[in-house]
């Protein structure tokens, strides 16, 4: 990539862009490599002008980045344009509209929970459990404790990174289907429309504070992300049901272990590689296949791997008609397949 050409051109419209920086400090693992071209946008101008950069140089790869809560960087880095949205001071506040909050896409969502609450608004205290931001969580359809991104948006208002064009997206058409969506890399998700009812502050307090009790009580700290493999799915065990009784638990490569309190969290230390957390993720997915007979994928995003990789740890029905049709369709609303 002409990384060069790109950031003297983003440089030139005003952008906080740096050449060859550390992506491991923006994740919550803390590990991978550097981006060759890496963008910090707090509005939505300046995510239009990254856009129009980018129109110019379609061959670019991109990717976005929230709060790496959710992904796992290749210790080689990532080639391309990395678009990390901060959220400005101007835009971290919810709009109340009737049943509507409305949030920015680089809102943190406990910072949208407890401004929710706080509105006297109920239905999005789960946020609260989620340490990654509201964007991140549409195009993941991040969720827990009964409740998803899929049962709460309303609709996001969605940029192109490739056509510029910025559309209102229905529920319906982001495509959500469990831990996914229909958005892709060259997705910006700007701010979404989230449903939610009247409810006195003290309930929703309370309610708040139950999510975070049963997280410190059920979750390890430190560096992770969360659980690492998809559940397989109605009928089977847990992911981390599966892990554990496959006597996983503890299991170490380097200073990278599956947890000793959540077999489903693979925990990071000082020292560690991205490349030795995918050699336990893969010993992980051989030795349950092994034992059980199921295989389980990821729920983390890679970024940067092997194509064989990649291949490993996605579902295959990421790949399906279905989800393919969902994402041409989205392509094709935000302008992309003119
Ligand atoms: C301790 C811990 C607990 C967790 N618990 C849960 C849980 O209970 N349920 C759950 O679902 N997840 C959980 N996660 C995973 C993670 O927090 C969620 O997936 C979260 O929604 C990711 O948000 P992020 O901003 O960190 O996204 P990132 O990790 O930065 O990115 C994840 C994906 O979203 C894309 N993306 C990020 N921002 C945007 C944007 N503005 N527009 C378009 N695409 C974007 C990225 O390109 C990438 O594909 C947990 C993680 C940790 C560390």
């Amino acid at each position: 990539m002409t990384a060069g050409v790109l950031i003297a051109e983003m440089a030139s419209a005003g952008l906080d862009v740096h050449g060859d920086r550390p992506l491991a400090p923006l994740t919550t693992y803390g590990v991978g490599g550097n981006g060759a071209c890496v963008v910090k946008v707090s509005s939505s101008e300046q995510v239009i002008a990254v856009s129009e950069v980018l129109r110019r140089h379609p061959e670019v790869e991109t990717l976005v980045m929230g709060r790496g809560s959710n992904l796992l960087i290749a210790d080689h880095g990532f080639d391309g344009v990395v678009v990390v949205m901060a959220p400005s001071s101007t835009e971290n506040a919810v709009v109340v509209d009737g049943d509507i909050v409305e949030a920015g896409g680089a809102m943190l969502m406990p910072v949208l929970a407890r401004r929710s609450v706080g509105a006297g608004r109920g239905g999005l205290e789960w946020c609260v459990g989620i340490p990654g931001t509201v964007g991140g969580a549409v195009r993941m359809n991040a969720g827990g404790h009964g409740a998803d991104m899929a049962t709460s948006v309303v609709d996001a208002t969605v940029l192109s990174l490739r056509s510029g064009q910025i559309v209102r997206v229905s529920a319906e058409q982001l495509g959500f289907y469990f831990r996914g969506s229909a958005l892709s890399n060259n997705h910006v998700v700007l701010s979404v429309r989230m449903r939610t009812s009247a409810q006195e502050t003290a309930t929703g307090t309370a309610e708040i504070n139950a999510v975070v009790s049963w997280r410190r009580e059920h979750q390890p700290g430190g560096r992770n992300a969360g659980s690492v493999f998809v559940n397989p799915g109605a009928g089977d065990e847990s992911a981390g049901a599966l892990i554990d009784s496959a006597g996983l638990r503890g299991f170490t490569i380097g200073s990278v272990s599956v947890s000793e309190k959540h077999a489903n969290f693979i925990q990071a230390a000082d020292g560690s590689t991205a490349a030795d957390i995918a050699a336990v993720m893969a010993h992980v997915q051989s030795t349950v296949e092994e034992v059980h007979g199921i295989r389980i994928y990821s729920e983390v995003c890679l970024v940067g791997f092997s194509p064989d990789l990649m291949t490993r740890f996605t579902h295959p029905s990421h790949s399906s008609a279905l989800h393919v049709a969902a994402k041409e369709q989205l392509q094709t609303l935000l302008g992309e397949h003119v």
